[in-house]
Formats: C-alpha cells, sequence, structure tokens
C-alpha cells in the first residue's frame, strides 16, 4: 500500500472473550450466568485463525483467563498455530473497579491459567474495554509482565482509562512507564485538536471500509505502526440477540456483524505489503523485546 521505502508494522490483536462477557450487556449476563449461556468463542476464534492463516499474520491473542480455563485447547491451538498468547485478565472487569489485590489477583490468575496451557511466559496484558490505571501498570510489573496494550487514548469514551504522569519516554514506536513496563497503545487517528476512535472494535464497523483504510493509512504514514483490535464475536451475525441492554449498547454491539469478515479481508488485503506482527514480535524489532 504505502511506497515511502520502507515496511510499516501492523499489529492486529485479539481480545478472546465470548459475546456475553462484554461490558455492553453486563447488565443481562452478570459473571454468575456464564456457565449457563451459549459459548460461541471456539468456532468465531478458529474462523479468525483460518484468516490469519489465508494473509499470513501474525497476532497477539489477549485471551481472558475464565475463557482458557474453560477451552484450554483454544489457547493450545492459537500458540500452536504460531501467534503470540496474552492475558485479558480473569473475569472481564473494569481495572478501575478493582481494588488494588483484586486486580493483582486476576491478572496473576490468567497469567498463570494461559502459561500452565502454553508452557509459555505470558509477557502481555489488556485490561477489559481499556480501563487502564497507574496501579494496574504498577501490579502488572510486579507480576513479570513485559508489556501492556490498555491505553486508547480516545478520550470521549468514558468507560476508557487515563493515566498521567506514569510515563519516562513516548515516542511514535511505544511508550516506557517509570517502573519500565512498555506501553503499546491502540491506534487512533489525530486531526486537528481532534483525536477520532480508529482502532477497532464497534469504530471499524461503523465507518465505511475506504474511509477506514485512509485513516489506517495515515496512521502508518505518520507513525510507521498502527495497532488494532477486534474480539471474536464481532464476526458472529448469528450469536443470541439480546433485549434491555439499551439502545446504545445495542447500537454498539450488534452493528454490522455480518460485514466484520469482509471489512477485515479488505484492510488485510490493502495493506498486504505492511509487516502484520504480534505485539512482542513488534518488540523485539525495536530493540525492546
Ligand atoms: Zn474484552
Amino acid at each position: 500500500m504505502t511506497n515511502d521505502g520502507y515496511q510499516k508494522s501492523i499489529l492486529i490483536t485479539v481480545d478472546v472473550e465470548d459475546w456475553f462477557q462484554v461490558e455492553n450487556l453486563r447488565s443481562v449476563y452478570p459473571q454468575e450466568s456464564w456457565d449457563r449461556c451459549e459459548s460461541r468463542v471456539r468456532s468465531n476464534t478458529e474462523k479468525i485463525l483460518d484468516l490469519f492463516d489465508q494473509y499470513g499474520i501474525k497476532s497477539t491473542f489477549f485471551v481472558l483467563g475464565w475463557t482458557a480455563q474453560k477451552y484450554p485447547d483454544l489457547v493450545r491451538t492459537i500458540h500452536e498455530r504460531g501467534h503470540e498468547v496474552a492475558s485479558h485478565g480473569h473475569w472481564h472487569t473494569l481495572a478501575n473497579m478493582l481494588s488494588k489485590e483484586s486486580l493483582r489477583d486476576n491478572a496473576a490468575k490468567s497469567k498463570a491459567i494461559l502459561e500452565d496451557i502454553t508452557g509459555y511466559q505470558v509477557v502481555g496484558y489488556r485490561a477489559p474495554s481499556f480501563s487502564i490505571t497507574q496501579t494496574m501498570l504498577e501490579s502488572l510489573r510486579t507480576l513479570g509482565f513485559q508489556y501492556d496494550s490498555s491505553l486508547n487514548d480516545f478520550y470521549l469514551n468514558k468507560r476508557y482509562g487515563q493515566v498521567e504522569g506514569v510515563w519516562n519516554s513516548a515516542s511514535e514506536k511505544c511508550m516506557i512507564a517509570k517502573n519500565g513496563l512498555i506501553e503499546i497503545p491502540v491506534s487512533n487517528l489525530k486531526i486537528g485538536r481532534f483525536t477520532l476512535p480508529w482502532a477497532g472494535g464497534g469504530y471499524f464497523r461503523f465507518w465505511p471500509s475506504w474511509l477506514f483504510q485512509r485513516g489506517v493509512a495515515r496512521i502508518l504514514r505518520e507513525k510507521g505502526i498502527y495497532v488494532f483490535y477486534c474480539h471474536p464475536w464481532e464476526i458472529d451475525p448469528a450469536q443470541p440477540r439480546v433485549n434491555g441492554i439499551g439502545m446504545l449498547n445495542g447500537f454498539r454491539h450488534y452493528l454490522n456483524l455480518d460485514k466484520t469478515l469482509t471489512r477485515l479481508q479488505h484492510l488485510f488485503t490493502t495493506f498486504r505489503g505492511e509487516r502484520f506482527i504480534s505485539c512482542s514480535s513488534y518488540l523485539r524489532l525495536i530493540g525492546l523485546g
């Protein structure tokens, strides 16, 4: 796509969780109900793995500890197919809703489960709904994580956490906290004073494909790296439909689910000349791994 001399890095990341575990549906599906819900995460994740194989993409899968415990074979498959397995916490509870101890236990539990399944060290973490906090960054470092990817600087989404004064250095490539933890923020589009959410999820499903890709090209031109996120349930238009979650939550969750797979194919085709790698491979590439 770009032809200004060198390959850019595209980090496609997947938050592995089931359709009923997301924040938008929390009022209807509390954690106690998860065991009774129809799980679709395995088949949806396998479709994503097949798609990645078609395009030669290596990715980071941030897997929920609860899901890993229930489907260890899925985690093994992700690992064996050459992708990085990282942590998405255990219970999908927002980091800013947890005490320091619960936060630490949540991250430690998921790390231990994932490491037990793959036999490899888990070095990356993503908080549910990008709910980054300073306490969380401190806990991750003490637990032996190398990097976090929970920063989304689209400030109008109130679930997203914001942290200030914790960074030692910040560049286009990544940020480094004072405690040494590396931050790989997801990518947003800066136009003048404005920040537009451009990293994936519902925003990827909202904008027309051609427009979204223009934004990605611009981010790549300016930064040399683009960090994207998606979920297995976002490619699944046949998932159960839930009422009573409010219009905005319903819109966010169900918008264009039938188009996500095609849009991903378009995105991968358009940028096929670039380097699609996992977060930890990216850190090695820039000399931090
Ligand atoms: Zn999540």
